[in-house]
Order: structure tokens, then C-alpha cells, then sequence
């Protein structure tokens, strides 16, 4: 279905961990169905951007923040981990640690995730962690600003676009 040309000079990108393959597009265009499977049948890391923002979303929630207290907000997302596993062939979403993925797909956290993620200091970390996590190894990322501004080098770049129907 693609050609990959996996003969890449790391160094164009300063990751040495492997390969990159961004997705965006418009949501509802089945983003993160393609991203998932690409990256089982590649034996890559599915990184879900908005797994991540949703994750923060949820500290964010369980803290009663303020999302107008720039020190407050500032202090908490400096000390916040999120990080990407597999728990058994699933994703695991690792908020300092601990497995969120269960408690990261209500309409609370996708309103959340959606208001602290137009904050700047937000994306900024998201872009650290995202990142960091591309460090590990070779990723199919997928998220709205992940061939853009995080992977701005990514190997490969697909902008997805489809009807609901499609
Ligand atoms: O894709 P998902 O619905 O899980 O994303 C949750 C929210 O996180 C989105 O509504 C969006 O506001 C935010 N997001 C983002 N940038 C990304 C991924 C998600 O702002 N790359």
C-alpha cells in the first residue's frame, strides 16, 4: 500500500532510534485506524498524540486546575510524565506511571483535552514527550500537528482526508 524507503540518513533528523511515519488530517477521516494498523503490521510504536493530550487532560481534571493559572499550569505540566506502552497487543497511556488508558475516552477528558490543548505551555510539553518518545524507536504517529511541528522530518508523511462514509 506505500512505499517506504527505509534508507535514511539519521542524521537529517537527528533520531537515531528509527523511522518516522507521520498521519495527519481531519478528524473523523480514520486517522488513527490506519496509524494502529500500519504500526502492528510494521512491529512499530503507535504513537496516539491524542492519547497523550487526553492523559494530561485527565491530571488536569483530577487537580481542580485552573487552566488561567499560568504559574500553576506551568509548574504542573513541567512535572507531568506521559509516555506510550503496549499493555498485551493494547496501548497502554502512562500518566506518571499509571495506566490511564481506561479512564481517557469520557466526554469530560475529550472536553478538557480540547480546551488545555489551545494553551501554548501545553503543547509545548506535548511536543518534549512526543518526541521522546519517537527516541525509542521507529513510530507511526498520528495527530494533528505530528508532520508539521513534531516530526517535521518524518520519513514519511501521509495527510489523510475521507468522508465519514469513505
Ligand atoms: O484524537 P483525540 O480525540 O484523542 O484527541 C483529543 C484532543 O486532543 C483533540 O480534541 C485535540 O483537541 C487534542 N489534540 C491536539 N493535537 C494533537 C492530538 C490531539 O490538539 N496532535
Amino acid at each position: 500500500m506505500f512505499a517506504l524507503n527505509l534508507d535514511t540518513e539519521d542524521s537529517r533528523r537527528g533520531n537515531e532510534a528509527g523511522v518516522i511515519i507521520a498521519i495527519d488530517g481531519p478528524s473523523g477521516a480514520g486517522k488513527s485506524t490506519l496509524a494502529k494498523r500500519l504500526a502492528r503490521e510494521l512491529g512499530y510504536i503507535y504513537l496516539d498524540t491524542g492519547a497523550m493530550y487526553r492523559a494530561l487532560a485527565l491530571k488536569l481534571l483530577r487537580q481542580g486546575v485552573d487552566l488561567a493559572d499560568d504559574a500553576k499550569m506551568a509548574q504542573l505540566v513541567a512535572s507531568t510524565s506521559i509516555d506510550l506502552g503496549d499493555n498485551d497487543g493494547k496501548l497502554a497511556v502512562l500518566l506518571d506511571g499509571a495506566d490511564v488508558a481506561g479512564e481517557i475516552r469520557t466526554p469530560e477528558v475529550s472536553q478538557m483535552a480540547s480546551k488545555s490543548s489551545a494553551l501554548k505551555v501545553v503543547r509545548a510539553r506535548l511536543l518534549e514527550l512526543q518526541r521522546a518518545v519517537g527516541r525509542r524507536g521507529s513510530v507511526v504517529a498520528e495527530g494533528r500537528d505530528i508532520g508539521t511541528v513534531v516530526f517535521p522530518q518524518a520519513e514519511v508523511k501521509i495527510f489523510l482526508d475521507a468522508s465519514t462514509r469513505e
